[in-house]
């Protein structure tokens, strides 16, 4: 093969691999998760205030809170306000992006405040999932300490306000 083809093919095989990445089409998706966004789904009720959350952060975008049933002591829930996706195959991906940002910042202050000696990332599609509106499950990790189990009523909302408090005041700048 002479120099020139083999730089074309080369070429070709780049272009496959630098493509942005696809986002599988919505008709695609449902075939493998049916059914659609629920806008009385639990999370949109936070987001419009129907329902009360104990709020870590908040910007225009991106929305912040206690989960009311925590498998860990200061875990925390990050959605986004203005997607509709139910899950990681349907999002976009600049809303996702900031999703991130904001639970990364919130791990470091669960390490800060709470004494965390890490924190994990959950993120559910589907099988698992009991809230369809894209959610990223923040845990903080206590070393020796097993990951709990979601179970019995609600974690009281001043305790979780408390908890709130102390992760909103160590969370770093942007
Ligand atoms: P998943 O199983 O990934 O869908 O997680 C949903 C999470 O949302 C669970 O950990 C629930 O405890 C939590 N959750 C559901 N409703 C509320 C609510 N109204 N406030 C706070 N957390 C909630």
């Amino acid at each position: 093969m002479n120099r020139r083809a083999a730089f074309a093919i080369s070429l070709a095989l780049l272009g496959g691999c630098t493509t942005a990445p696809r986002v599988v089409p919505a008709a695609q998706i449902q075939a493998v998760l049916p059914g659609r966004y629920d806008p009385d789904n639990s999370f949109a009720k936070i987001i419009r205030g129907e329902l009360p959350a104990a709020k870590v952060y908040e910007d225009d975008r991106v929305l912040a809170f206690m989960d009311y049933k925590p498998v860990e002591r200061g875990h925390v829930l990050v959605i986004s306000k203005r997607s509709q996706a139910r899950n990681l195959l349907d999002v976009d991906l600049a809303d996702f992006d900031r999703i991130m940002a904001v639970a990364r910042r919130i791990g470091q202050a669960q390490m800060k405040a709470l004494g965390a000696n890490g924190f994990s990332i959950e993120q559910n599609n589907g099988y698992g999932q009991t809230v369809l509106h894209l959610h990223v499950h923040v845990i903080p990790r206590y070393s020796g300490q097993p990951w709990g189990e979601k179970s019995g009523p609600p974690m009281p909302m001043e305790a979780r306000e408390a908890l709130a408090a102390q992760i909103r005041a160590a969370l770093p700048p942007r």
